[in-house]
């Protein structure tokens, strides 16, 4: 055997020993626990695999159908109880008694995807979970600025020389691109990592101003990525869904100086959902899980309760406005032994 593979071999049974170790802590906490705590499990898309969607999109954004389905099967079998995020805030107010394993289901950004593949597992389970929705994208074409970024890497990289792209070219250097080629998944991805010192505006302004220089890039109408209010209506009806306020453009709340954008942001974002007649639950979920100083208050002031993107569990009571989840995606859900590894690692 050579010395590579032997190297190769070592590193994967560590990685499994490590994994496995963490998956057992991870059922251990399920298993002992005593006091109520609440797990959050977090999603953004949900695709088949070889869904053509998937092509374009950054690796920790997507599951599969059959992997949400075998993390639901699974929590119940080790005795999860299944409640909204809502229903668990308000009874850990009140001070009701809580469930001791509880197991809240939440979305971002409010993908179509959601109620094409994720809602019928919902609904076999009987499993409520919370939408984050960005408020002014619902039943648009829009597509987030990664994914308008990994459209142009991989499908167009014969346009990756055009000077419209000129504001890319650095970033593309620098993540090991080689002219005459597409970029993989994963230098995209680093692409994608390098522009987020630049505010979400300018990104997006950049992204129209390449577009009409190049007029190929348009031509295709975008599909529909995200969820549309006939969707979202419907879901509501189910009572299975409810929905909270992930802003109305999805902008970084770090990066916005205007005092007026924040508060539309983050204020108005929740008038909108309320005046689609979604009757949206009080908690709000910050993008990237970046927010300023003066973002947080007006969280505060708003709302009940705020989701982050920090990894761990909730003891009763949380910190309402610092909930802490898991994000599940293909890298780190796709097997038993991954998922529970997951929740197990230091954090
Ligand atoms: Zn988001």
């Amino acid at each position: 055997m050579g010395g590579f593979f032997r190297v190769n071999l070592i590193r994967q049974a560590a990685k499994l020993t490590f994994n496995s170790f963490c998956a057992a802590t991870s059922l251990a906490r399920i298993k002992l626990t005593r006091s109520p705590s609440l797990l959050i499990l977090t999603y953004h898309r949900v695709l088949p695999e070889g869904h053509s969607a998937r092509k374009i999109e950054q690796p920790g954004m997507v599951i599969s159908p059959s992997s949400l389905n075998q993390h639901l099967t699974l929590m119940r079998s080790l005795g999860a109880t299944f409640i909204s995020l809502g229903e668990w805030l308000e009874a850990a107010e009140r001070g009701t008694n809580l469930p001791r394993f509880s197991v809240a289901v939440t979305f971002d950004d409010g993908w179509q995807d959601n109620y094409q593949y994720a809602y019928p597992i919902l609904k076999k389970h009987e499993v409520p979970s919370t939408i984050f929705l960005v408020s002014r994208r619902i039943n648009t074409g829009w597509q987030f600025w990664p994914e308008q970024i990994l459209d142009l890497l991989i499908n167009h990289a014969d346009k990756l020389r055009d000077p419209a792209l000129a504001w890319l070219a650095q970033d593309i250097t620098r993540c090991g691109y080689q002219t005459g080629t597409a970029l993989t998944n994963e230098q995209a991805d680093a692409v994608i990592s390098r522009l987020k010192s630049l505010d979400d505006k300018t990104i997006e302004e950049h992204l129209a101003n390449t577009r009409s220089a190049i007029p190929e890039l348009g031509e295709k109408p975008l599909e529909r990525h995200l969820l549309n209010d006939d969707e979202l209506l419907e879901m509501r009806a189910s009572g299975l869904v409810t929905y909270g306020a992930h802003t109305q453009h999805h902008y970084r709340l770090n990066r916005l100086k205007d005092a007026d954008r924040l508060q539309q942001e983050i204020v108005v974002c929740q008038d909108d959902l309320k005046d689609k007649g979604l009757n949206p639950v009080s908690i709000f979920c910050y993008p990237n899980g970046d927010i300023s100083s003066k973002g947080e208050e007006l969280v505060k002031t708003h709302y009940s309760a705020a989701c982050t993107t920090e990894r761990g569990w909730n003891q009763t009571p949380a910190k309402p406005y610092g909930l802490r989840r898991f994000n599940f995606h293909d890298g780190n859900g796709s097997s038993v032994l991954n998922f529970l590894a997951t929740m197990g690692r230091p954090v």
